[in-house]
């Protein structure tokens, strides 16, 4: 190469370094605070936000850094999203039920009873609307949510004492958030929510008579089986939808590199979750299966599945009523979920057969 080529080649190859730093790398690094709704030492889900903010700076090359704080360490567990919309912090990992209070449809994006799996909700998130939907609700709070796990079905809960009929359920004060909590309300419990942190004391020093919170994953770290003996299966929360929201006027000023990491992290760490319940939930059931924990496992009597699947009914139709923001919600799923359901149909059907010829397992 002459002298003059190579002068001109290395000039062009100066203004390309000298672009790509000045887009990213040359850049100050980014500092932005999330704050959890459970400790960041809870396994799977305080374990995969502290996994985010790690491949989030992997992804940055250290040019993004994501500080999580757990819960009460600088915010009070449920007062994440009021912080984060003011942008006292910049995120939060928590779950959009815990918020129905600010706007009852926002319940509808963690699940609700009796409604759409997992694998149902995901497509409809995705590609029928809702994220959409959520986005569009949550930017009048300055918020922009993004998906943070999947708990897949949850377990119905613990209980101190057997249920045996509907009116064992009767007056029970039970910790139970979102349109479950709204259920149960109808069939004679008390509704109540805590955070996760504060449960295991409430149900020990029998300030609740019961309470759900994930499934067998989560709930026997939480030591939920030393003080409620009877757990059941469940219907109240049948894939929920976890949130990693962030500040949108924060978001917006972050650099197009940056946010398409966050982007890119949120997604990673949503199937992450959703695959370590999964795993987990099937570990820790085959222990209860096997005698390991003094506990009785059973499923609810039909007369409270009964009652619990006609309030629910008429919940979301009042709601409906109500508030257009629900109706919107809840009309895009109605629209989605018939045709979405008849294919996830298909599953039970060759699922069944193949246990019961024993192909896979005998
Ligand atoms: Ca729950």
């Amino acid at each position: 190469m002459d002298r003059r080529k190579f002068l001109k080649s290395a000039a062009v190859g100066g203004v390309a370094t000298a672009a790509f730093t000045t887009n990213l790398y040359a850049r100050s690094t980014k500092r932005l605070k999330v704050c959890l709704s459970w400790p960041k030492t809870l396994p799977i889900m305080g374990e995969g936000a502290l996994w985010f903010a790690k491949r989030v700076e992997e992804l940055s090359g250290g040019s993004l850094k994501i500080h999580i704080y757990g819960a009460n360490e600088l915010v009070p567990a449920l007062q994440v999203f009021d912080a984060c919309s003011k942008g006292l912090i910049d995120g939060f990992h928590s779950g959009p039920y815990y918020w129905k209070g600010k706007n009852m449809a926002f319940a509808l994006f963690s699940s609700f009873p009796f409604g759409m799996v997992a694998d149902e909700l995901e497509p409809w998130f995705d590609f029928a609307g809702g994220m959409d939907l959520w986005r569009k609700l949550y930017a009048r709070y300055n918020l922009i949510p993004f998906k943070g796990g999947n708990t897949g079905n949850q377990m119905g809960g613990w209980f101190r004492k057997p249920i045996k009929s509907l009116a064992d359920m009767k007056g029970l004060k039970m910790r139970i958030p979102g349109l479950g909590g709204e259920m149960m309300a109808r069939i004679g419990v008390k509704p109540v929510n805590i955070p996760g942190g504060e449960i295991y004391t409430a149900l020990e020093r029998g300030v609740i008579d019961a309470t759900e919170w994930v499934g067998p994953s989560l709930d026997l770290i939480m030591g939920f089986e030393k003080v409620a003996k009877y757990y059941y299966t469940g219907w109240h929360e049948p894939g929920s939808i976890l949130e990693m929201t962030f500040n949108k006027r924060k978001f917006s000023s972050l650099a197009k590199e940056h946010q398409a990491i966050i982007e890119a992290a949120t997604k990673e760490m949503h199937a992450r979750i959703f695959s370590q319940f999964q795993y987990q939930n099937a570990v820790k059931l085959q222990e209860l299966l096997n005698g390991k924990y003094d506990v009785v496992l059973g499923n609810f009597p039909d007369d409270v599945k009964k009652a619990a699947k006609k309030a629910i009914i008429s919940i979301l139709q009042e709601y409906s009523a109500k508030s257009k923001d629900f109706a919107m919600v809840y009309d895009n799923i109605k629209s989605f979920f018939p045709e979405m359901r008849k294919w996830t149909d298909t599953l039970p059907k060759w699922y069944l057969d193949t246990r019961d010829s024993g192909i896979i397992v005998d």
